[in-house]
Parts: C-alpha cells; sequence; structure tokens
C-alpha cells in the first residue's frame, strides 16, 4: 500500500469509557479489547496510546443548548435518549463516560492536526446527538464538540465527517446544515434526518444491504466529495454495525467488505498527493465481534496496510487474564509465604503437625479468601460489578462439603444479592490419566435486571445472566493452569447451557457430541430458550420410537493441557461424533 509509510498513528482511551449496562448488547470494553490486541500483536507501544480526559462544559456548550444540557441532570431525560429507565447512578454513569468520550474526541483532533498524521479514539461516534436532544444512546456529540473546538482555536480548515456507522449520522448533518465549511457525510440504512443541509451527502440504502451495493455506493459516492469540497481534514466514523453479525444492525457485509471500506476511506484521505489529518472514532457496533473489526481496520494502520488477524474473542479474554495472572505472585493468591522464605513452614503447617483438626480455609486448598479477592479485584471483575450499582461487592467461601468448595460473589455485604456462586473440586476420575477442574454448579445472574423478549427467561434461571459468563471461564482457566489441571470439566443441566457452553468447551464422550447434533438438527427452527424450554417439558421425543427424550449427563470439557485435548479432537473423535450423529433421531412436538 505505501501510503502510509512515516505516517504516525495515536490512539486516545480512558477506562472511563467502559459502562456495564443489563441487556445493552454495546460492549463496554470493546476499546480495551482494540488495545490488547494491537499490544499483544506488537503493533503499538505506550507511547502511542494517550489518555482522554472529560469534555469540560464550556466546550460542551458551543454545540448543545444550555436547556438540553440542563435537562440531562434529570435521569428521566436520560432514560429517554439510552431507551431503558435508569437510576440517578446509572444516569450519572452513563453521562461521565459520554463526556469521556467527547474528552477523547477532542484529544484526537488535536492529535491528528498538531502531527497532520491519524489519531483514532477508541470510542465515540455519538451521531444523533443534536443541539437541543440526545437520541439513540447518544447525549453528546462528541464530533461536533472537537469540531467546535477547532474553530475556537483558530484553526479554519474545511471539515469532511465521512460517517459509515449502519445508521444515519442525523445529528451531527443536523449540527451542520447551516455550516458550509463542515461536509456531512452519511452512508445509511434510513435517513432519520430529512432537514436541508448546505453541505452533506445522505445516501439512504434500505434494509439487508449486501457487499457488491454497499463498496459500490462507497466507491462512487466518496471520491466525487473529496474533489469538490476539498478537505483538510477529515473525520471517519468507523462504525462496524453494517457487520453481518452485527445484533442491530441487518444489513450483511462481511469482514473482508467492511475492511475494504476501511482502507478506501484511508486511501482517499491518505494517498501521497493529499495527506490529511484523519480522526477515527469507533461509532456503532454491536455484539461479541465488534471489536474485532475494529481491530483488523487499526492492524492495516500500524502494519503497512497488511491486516493482522485477532483472535477469537474467548481467546482474547483468556490472553488478558493470563496477562494480569502473570503479575499476581503465588503468596499473594494464597497469602502464604513462598516456600524459600522462613524455614518452609507455615503457621497453618504448624498447626496441622500439632493436631490436624483445623478447618480448611482455601479454596480448593490454594486460595486464600484475599488472595481470591486480590485476583477478582486485578481482573477489573470487581469494577465491572460495581458498574452495574452493587456499590460494594463482597465474597465469602464455603469450604469442606464433599461436592465441592464453593465461592459467592453477593453485591453487597447483608448477603442478598447474590451475583456469582461457583462450586468446584478436582476430579482425577472423569478423563483417564488427567485431573480436573470440576465446576458442579456455576451460576451468574444480575438479581436487579429484567427478562426482556430479547432476553427471555432460560429454563432455570431466576434472573438474568450477568453478562460474565466467558469472563468467569477464563479465570477458571487460570486457576488450571495455577494448580497444574488438566482443563475443566462441566456437565450442563439444561440445552442451552450445553450450547451457550460449545463456544469454549467440548463433549468428552463422542457419543454425546453425536447426540447433540442430531438434537440441534431436530431443534433448528426454535429459538435457543424456546429449544431448551421444549426438552425441559418433554416435547422433544425419540423420532423412531416416540419416546420423551430426558436431558442426560453429558460432561463437556475445556483442554488445558494436551491430556484434555487429544481426547476431545481429532480425526477418531470426529468420526465417532459423526456416526453418533446419525444413528439418533428427534422430533419436535407441540
Ligand atoms: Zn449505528
Amino acid at each position: 500500500m505505501g501510503l502510509l509509510r512515516g505516517s504516525r498513528v495515536s490512539f486516545v482511551y480512558s477506562r472511563r469509557y467502559q459502562i456495564e449496562l443489563p441487556g445493552v448488547l454495546y460492549d463496554p470494553r470493546r476499546g480495551e479489547k482494540v488495545l490488547a490486541f494491537l499490544d499483544a500483536a506488537g503493533l503499538i507501544g505506550p507511547r502511542s496510546v494517550h489518555a482522554a480526559g472529560p469534555a469540560e462544559l464550556r466546550q460542551l456548550r458551543r454545540v448543545h443548548t444550555d436547556d438540553y444540557l440542563d435537562s440531562l441532570d434529570r435521569p428521566e431525560s436520560l432514560t429517554r435518549i439510552v431507551g431503558l429507565t435508569v437510576d440517578d447512578p446509572v444516569a450519572g454513569r452513563i453521562l461521565e463516560a459520554q463526556r469521556y468520550m467527547a474528552g477523547g474526541t477532542l484529544e484526537a483532533a488535536r492529535l491528528a492536526l498538531a502531527s497532520g498524521g491519524v489519531a483514532v479514539n477508541l470510542g465515540g461516534g455519538l451521531h444523533h446527538a443534536f443541539a437541543a436532544k440526545g437520541e439513540r444512546f447518544c447525549a453528546y456529540n462528541d464530533l461536533a464538540v472537537a469540531i467546535a473546538e477547532m474553530r475556537s482555536r483558530g484553526v479554519q480548515s474545511r471539515v469532511l465527517v465521512i460517517d459509515l456507522d449502519v445508521h444515519d449520522g442525523d445529528g451531527t448533518r443536523a449540527l451542520f446544515a447551516e455550516d458550509p465549511t463542515v461536509h456531512t457525510f452519511s452512508i445509511h440504512d434510513h435517513t432519520s434526518w430529512e432537514g436541508e443541509a448546505v453541505a452533506a451527502t445522505s445516501v439512504e440504502l434500505g434494509n439487508g444491504v449486501e457487499d457488491a451495493a454497499y463498496l459500490d455506493a462507497v466507491r462512487t459516492r466518496l471520491p466525487p466529495v473529496f474533489d469538490a469540497f476539498q478537505p483538510e481534514v477529515v473525520f471517519y466514523v468507523a462504525g462496524c454495525d453494517p457487520a453481518a453479525d452485527d445484533q442491530i444492525g441487518d444489513w450483511r457485509i462481511s469482514p473482508e467488505a467492511l475492511l475494504e471500506r476501511d482502507r478506501f476511506v484511508l486511501s482517499c484521505a491518505r494517498r501521497r498527493e493529499r495527506k490529511l489529518p484523519l480522526v477515527v472514532v469507533l461509532g456503532g457496533g454491536y455484539g461479541q465481534n465488534a471489536w474485532r473489526y475494529s481491530s483488523r481496520f487499526f492492524s492495516v494502520l500500524l502494519n503497512r496496510g497488511r491486516p493482522v488477524e485477532p483472535p477469537s474473542t474467548e481467546e482474547a479474554t483468556l490472553a488478558r487474564y493470563r496477562l494480569l495472572a502473570t503479575e499476581l505472585a503465588p503468596r499473594d493468591l494464597t497469602g502464604e509465604p513462598q516456600r524459600d522464605d522462613d524455614w518452609g513452614l507455615t503457621a497453618e503447617d504448624l498447626a496441622d503437625s500439632l493436631g490436624g483438626l483445623r478447618p480448611p480455609n482455601r479454596f480448593l486448598g490454594y486460595y486464600s479468601l484475599q488472595g481470591l479477592e486480590l485476583a477478582l479485584e486485578r481482573a477489573g471483575l470487581l469494577d465491572r460489578v460495581r458498574s452495574l450499582g452493587f456499590e460494594r461487592p463482597s465474597l465469602e467461601m464455603d469450604l469442606g462439603n464433599p461436592t465441592g468448595d464453593t465461592v459467592r460473589l453477593f453485591g453487597a455485604d447483608g448477603r442478598r444479592e447474590l451475583l456469582i456462586e461457583v462450586r468446584a473440586r478436582i476430579d482425577r476420575a472423569a478423563a483417564p490419566g488427567a485431573a480436573l477442574l470440576r465446576i458442579e454448579w456455576l451460576l451468574l445472574q444480575n438479581p436487579r435486571a429484567h427478562f426482556t423478549p430479547e432476553r427471555p427467561r432460560l429454563p432455570g434461571q431466576s434472573h438474568p445472566g450477568l453478562g460474565m459468563s466467558q469472563d468467569v471461564a477464563a479465570l477458571l482457566v487460570l486457576a488450571c493452569d495455577r494448580l497444574q489441571l488438566d482443563g475443566l470439566l462441566f456437565v450442563p443441566s439444561h440445552y442451552h447451557t450445553a450450547s451457550q457452553g460449545r463456544k469454549t468447551l467440548r463433549f468428552l464422550n463422542p457419543e454425546h457430541e453425536g447426540l447433540f447434533r442430531a438434537l440441534r438438527a431436530a431443534l433448528r427452527d426454535l429459538s435457543l430458550a424456546a429449544a431448551s424450554q421444549a426438552i425441559e417439558e418433554r416435547r422433544v421425543v425419540d423420532a423412531a420410537t416416540g419416546e420423551p427424550f430426558v436431558w442426560p449427563t453429558l460432561p463437556m470439557a475445556l483442554p488445558v493441557t494436551a491430556r484434555v485435548s487429544g481426547l476431545v479432537e481429532g480425526e477418531e473423535y470426529e468420526r465417532k461424533a459423526a456416526e453418533a450423529a446419525g444413528r439418533y433421531s428427534f422430533r419436535a412436538t407441540s
């Protein structure tokens, strides 16, 4: 590509961007995942990452009316903007997060102008915020705030805002409707602001758009704007919600086409004769994979035009926790001095030798309560729980039960709101020659969240989930590393838990894998919740005998060492699973 050689790329981020909202598909850690990936791939150093501070009130007032800004103090105005009932503390955190994102776009604009290069805010793109109202999750229009700040500093350059989020950049177009020095360009599904603007391109493509039509629109509509308007600075809202697997948008854009789109924008703004300062903001992107689209684009920016493929979300979560775990010494986790200090004896060893009747005080014989708390705090898990509104999370252990050791995390000291409960023990019998961490029971729930049509109640649930199952799975894998175990063992008690677990776990027995595939084939027309419910209510029957199917014990494993991966991978396993799948046949009755 060549056009990136010599250009500097800066990133702006703050942990204050992260806000957990139950039932919202937005990934609060998208920016952090992108940074962790770019760092692990060796593409950025610490000096290319800058901290965002909050936008100041005087900066917000250049764009938004005082009445509107005042109204944001009342939780009900924010409830309207985010479409969820929010109470005071949550409203405060949403506003704080968006104020930091606006500050991030300000900082990115400053960096891009100062260096003449590219600066990326790993947040922002709040394009549905108008002068006197906020809509669809956007309270402050960070793009407009940054452009207004440039103007206040005497930068009069012509600005082009390219907004390729799947939704109309309506707020931004309306805010600059009368400003001939800012051209707003948006390609979207439906136009949501029909007003006239002196310098704007608004392209509506409708529903279900595919690669060819999308890339054609970008390639034919964008270059004429560069030629006619002759921008001197470019802002790019690189929304990932046109992606086929996006949880909100209904377009069917492939990862390759999305990357091609980003490269095309880059080539328009940064080709040899026209190296314009470029400010990139994340924009929309909903679901597990949103961070991966942004990561591919930024890897192109940093790796001389060659994309680096990010790992799966599960692998990335685990890698992040492994990195954190290297900072925790065994003594931090166990509360014991290292074996090589002192005489290699602890007070408890002495107590043991003096009678051996002391009750167990370590989870899995290893982790002290303080050690677990420290690990959860360092992993950022307790902060996430706090940002869900549980201000003082508290941990307890229940040890010595023959079915396993239990750890519980409550929302506060009173032990009323149970968030996480894990019961585990070490199992040396389930897989020959392997020691596994057997998860007897795993509960992750948010007692303050409500079931909705999009998040229906699943069998066995009293409350919706906590949204942290991958994180807890990663921490359990770390426990395997620490205790030198070969993997995790989990026995799902419902069809839906097995189905969700299959993202990371494999059935230990290929026969069970075959059985599950046959079930899935029979239930493919049902939602996960409906499928699980049908099994629970014995409405799934053996197609040959008509006997109702009863959910059996199907142990699943997550391999950590080759001892276990050898059991659940490979041609032999596949052959047995396929053969078993052919033997089973189920039918759902109504
Ligand atoms: Zn969007």
